[in-house]
């Protein structure tokens, strides 16, 4: 199917193709002026025609389908003098019209109703900070935005842990430190990290990120910002060989020193006892060993080079190492697999006994080699199961779901979540996901930034991305961070 926007207000097509998503999956979009010669056209297109008219000191928004589905709905809105204010009440009307209209013609009720952003907590913290408690802020969301009453209790868990959880005192940094390195290329990945191949960049990479690492050593003294959490991530940071790996954490232990130090070890067959035992030395308290699956042929299927025994015997090797706190990354609705297969995965994963579980649901973007091949997102109600299992699971070995977010082209239009045992929270994760706390962000593809402490205003200085771009041009990486930090 292909959808066709008319519209005035092409500014607002994205918003509405995005609504369309809930309901069709990715479908491609263009659009049109209201003045363009009506048309006719059969169930393989969705036409959605947008008109708006002023009464009475309000704006209606009238929203008709025709073609692929039809009908009409509208939403009436009080505009506001300040445009901030204005374009996004607009937004918001024209986003409801749409999602109503949909849901009437298609009979779905989607999980998250029409929500379509990334952090659906934050429409509740919004709400919290106009004076409402926290069900009472859930409720509001849930009423306006027809979120599920399983997603709102999500969120109240989610929201009421991590009220439990050390706050930003506006002066911490947390840190990332990102490894661009993987042994092979899932087919569900859309991130920037290259194939190990050779190997060769690995030595020139390591060498600008302890640069690097050192400038922002004095910057944070400069700025007097203290550290707070030091995450290195990727990519697979233990894809790097033992002594590459021992120069990048040594470089980070004294500012990591005392505070949570998260290794994302990640691929279990780049774990070896010696990188286990670098990763201890250099401080780090937390680490994660993720399967995304316990079942080898999918394994196979998308293209990780590992087995559901290896991530057990990586896994015990760690504990063995002496880590106390242990994160697994999960992926639901991966291809080919059915509840049964993720009931089996959850039960293996349950019998190791991490201290945290992040439970995902397959996106499939499109730079991901399953959107080249075409592979279709799975069914919505099965992944949805899937997600409860999850959450079952985690429950019954003394979890909570501590954050959440969403991501585009997700099945179901369901979300990740992370679930932790009391005390095993990311702070990291938390921050960087809620968007509460400063990030200085290390190595290619990061993105520092700056929260504002007025109305949580943020600026960013991303990284550039591509490998060698980053190594040759590391001077110019560490002076965009002095200029986000400067007036500090
Ligand atoms: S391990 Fe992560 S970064 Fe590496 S290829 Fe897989 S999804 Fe991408």
């Amino acid at each position: 199917m292909e959808l066709l926007i008319r519209t005035d207000w092409p500014q607002f097509a994205n918003d509405v193709a995005d609504v369309v998503r809930i309901f069709f999956g990715a479908v491609p979009w263009k659009t049109e002026p209201l003045s363009a010669p009506a048309r006719e056209c059969g169930e393989s297109t969705l036409i959605l025609s947008h008109t708006e008219e002023k009464a009475e000191g309000n704006v209606r928004v009238l929203v008709r389908a025709s073609g692929a589905c039809s009908g009409r709905a509208e939403e009436v809105y009080r505009p506001s003098d300040d445009p901030l204010v204005e374009k996004r009440l607009h937004k918001r009307a024209i986003k409801l019209a749409a999602y109503r209209l949909l849901k009437a013609a298609t009979g779905m009720t989607p999980p998250w109703g029409s929500l379509t952003g990334i952090r659906p907590t934050r429409l509740v913290y919004a709400k919290m900070a106009e004076g409402l408690s926290l069900a009472q802020a859930v409720q509001s969301v849930r009423e306006t935005f027809d979120v599920s009453p399983e997603k709102a209790a999500l969120l109240s868990e989610i929201i009421g842990r991590q009220q439990t959880l050390p706050q930003p005192t506006g002066r911490e940094m947390e840190i990332y430190v990102g490894i661009p390195f993987c042994t092979t290329r899932c087919a569900y990945c859309s991130f920037l990290s290259g194939e190990l191949g050779d190997g060769s960049l690995v030595a020139p990479y390591v060498k600008a990120l302890l640069s690097e690492i050192a400038f922002v050593k004095d910057l944070l003294g400069d700025i007097g910002f203290f550290v707070s959490s030091v995450y290195v991530g990727g990519g697979t940071p233990t894809s790097l060989d033992e002594a590459s790996l021992r120069e990048v954490l040594f470089a980070l232990a004294p500012l990591a020193k005392g505070h949570e130090f998260t290794v994302e070890a990640g691929r279990p067959d780049t774990i070896t006892e010696g990188k286990l035992s670098v990763i201890r030395e250099a401080g780090a308290t937390r680490i994660s060993v993720n399967p995304q699956t316990m079942h080898d042929e999918t394994l196979r299927r998308i293209g990780r080079a590992h087995t559901a025994t290896q991530t057990e015997e990586a896994y015990a090797l760690a504990r063995a190492a002496g880590f106390s706190d242990i994160n697994m990354d999960l992926i639901a609705g991966l291809p080919g697999e059915d509840e049964a297969m993720f009931r089996e995965t959850l039960a293996r994963v349950t019998d190791l006994g991490p201290d945290s579980l992040t439970v995902h649901t397959l996106s499939i973007k499109h730079s991901s080699v399953l959107h080249l091949f075409g592979a279709p997102l799975p069914e919505g109600a099965m992944v949805a199961a899937m997600q409860r299992m999850g959450l079952e699971a985690t429950h019954h070995m003394g979890m909570n779901a501590y954050y959440l977010y969403r991501q585009k082209y997700m099945a179901g239009a369901l979300e990740n979540v992370a679930y932790a045992r009391p005390g095993c929270e990311c702070l990291y994760n938390v921050r960087m996901m809620e968007e509460t706390g400063h990030v200085l962000a290390l190595g290619a593809g990061g993105i520092s930034k700056r929260i504002w402490p007025a109305g949580g205003k943020i600026t960013r200085a991303p990284n550039v991305g591509n490998i060698e771009e980053y190594i040759a041009r590391t001077k110019e990486m560490c002076e965009r961070k002095k200029t986000l930090w400067s007036n500090a």
